[in-house]
């Protein structure tokens, strides 16, 4: 097991002051995370030694390109047990990943009356590409509700099920409360129905390992900077089968057979879904933050932000005036809270000036906010370079706000 110590060194962010001089603890992890030093190191090494374009030319450098491009299909497979390589679509992130899944999957496939399933909890992004599909085509969107507590609400979901939906869309972990879903027990149900999953796994791979052969979802989509890795990357897993047998979802260069003004046809997946130059340094740096993920191990990882974040409800919950939101069963390493007579946007920006980054608002997530009957939360999430004296200066800092407030 390598030190925490070790792998906080790791990360130079943390070598540095903030501009109010100030030690920085950095408690927004869920929005993005910061980079450990290979990563940088890997993407300034390819683009001064390296760099070219993948697939297209046969100069040297485009073919190193290409190999290490190629490499890193080859480690998103294994880190989620992918069954083939040609499973993995490099995208632009989550986002990217739904929308063209939206596009190219379900809007081919949706009839006025079908359905698509999603969640009271799900990010916009999770929400928004299918809600546009299904207006226009004349279905629906329908929800599973949240129960009082925030976590989701089973026996609704089963109620749901029928052979009018399309899709089931499911996020792995709530961004906003951290709620952990039972995506084993989603996937069972759906599937019993013969209705495809999507899996929201912006959340999830940041703390825990996905095995999407042991699960069986059709589809599951993810961001490399909340994985330690570069912004403007992602992977979308599709199912062998489903890929080969969508239409391009990104229509550009480098993915045809042949191409003619009034039709044109295509490689095989996933070449004929990634149009356009991909973001090249983007996937070598996904492919150094898998490095770090498996060289510290999940193991590692989720015993530890577990650990901050248990560490954290407690002390937070004893400062008079807080309160965590939601009762969480089983949680990832996100929590919310309000604090009586503060604005969450306010906390955040008096938080700011003492070194302390959380986020502050909805979250992207309103219709959860509106369930849980809160405009504004104020969120706090871990990663693997936090400690617990992080969680402390947070809480002393909280306990100075209250006094100065009141
Ligand atoms: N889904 C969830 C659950 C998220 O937390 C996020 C990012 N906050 C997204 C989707 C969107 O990810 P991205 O902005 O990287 O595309």
């Amino acid at each position: 097991m390598v030190s925490l110590d070790t792998i906080k060194a790791q990360f130079p962010i943390f070598k540095q002051v903030t501009p109010h001089g100030k030690r920085l603890v950095y408690l927004d992890n869920a929005a993005t995370c910061h980079k450990p030093q290979s990563v940088i190191d890997r993407i300034t090494k390819f683009y001064a030694q390296d760099y070219g374009t993948v697939g297209r030319a046969s100069y040297w450098p485009a073919y190193n390109t290409t190999k290490q491009f190629d490499q890193v299909r080859h480690q998103v497979k294994e880190l989620i047990n992918a069954q083939h390589a040609e499973e993995i679509v490099f995208t632009f992130g989550t986002t990217d990943g739904i929308n063209k899944l939206a596009n190219a999957y379900l809007s081919p496939r949706l009839e006025a009356g079908d359905e698509v399933i999603v969640s009271e909890m799900e990010h916009h992004a999770n929400i928004l590409a299918w809600q546009r599909v299904c207006n226009e085509k004349g279905a629906s969107i329908k929800v599973i509700p949240m129960k009082d507590t925030g976590n989701l609400d089973y026996e609704a979901y089963e109620a749901l099920l029928n052979d009018k939906v399309r899709l089931v869309a499911i996020t792995g972990i709530s961004n906003a409360l951290g709620v952990k879903n039972d995506l084993k027990a989603i996937v069972n149900r759906a599937k019993a129905k013969q209705i495809p999953v999507f899996i929201d796994a912006a959340q999830s791979l940041s703390h825990d390992p996905i095995d999407v052969t042991d699960l069986g979802c059709d589809f599951l989509a993810f961001s490399g900077h909340k994985l330690y890795g570069p912004t403007g990357v992602g992977a979308l897993y599709g199912k062998k089968a489903l890929l080969e047998a969508m239409p391009p979802m990104s229509l550009g260069g480098g993915i045809v057979k042949e191409v003619g003004f009034k039709n044109s046809s295509f490689q095989d997946s996933p070449t004929k879904h990634e149009g356009g130059t991909p973001n090249i340094a983007g996937v070598i740096g996904l492919g150094a933050a898998i490095d770090f993920i498996n060289e510290v191990g999940y193991d590692q990882i989720g015993a530890h932000t577990h650990d901050l974040t248990n560490y954290a409800l407690e002390k937070l919950s004893q400062i008079e005036g807080v309160q965590i939101v939601g009762e969480v069963t089983d949680r990832a390493s996100v929590l919310s809270f309000v604090m009586e007579g503060v604005h969450a946007h306010d906390l955040s920006t008096l938080l700011n000036e003492k070194g302390i980054c959380i986020r502050a608002g909805h979250h992207c997530a309103q219709p959860l906010m509106k369930r849980m009957k809160q405009p504004a939360t104020a969120r706090v999430s871990f990663a693997i370079y936090n400690t617990k004296e992080d969680v402390d200066v947070l809480v002393a800092a909280l306990k100075e706000i209250k006094t100065f407030m009141s």
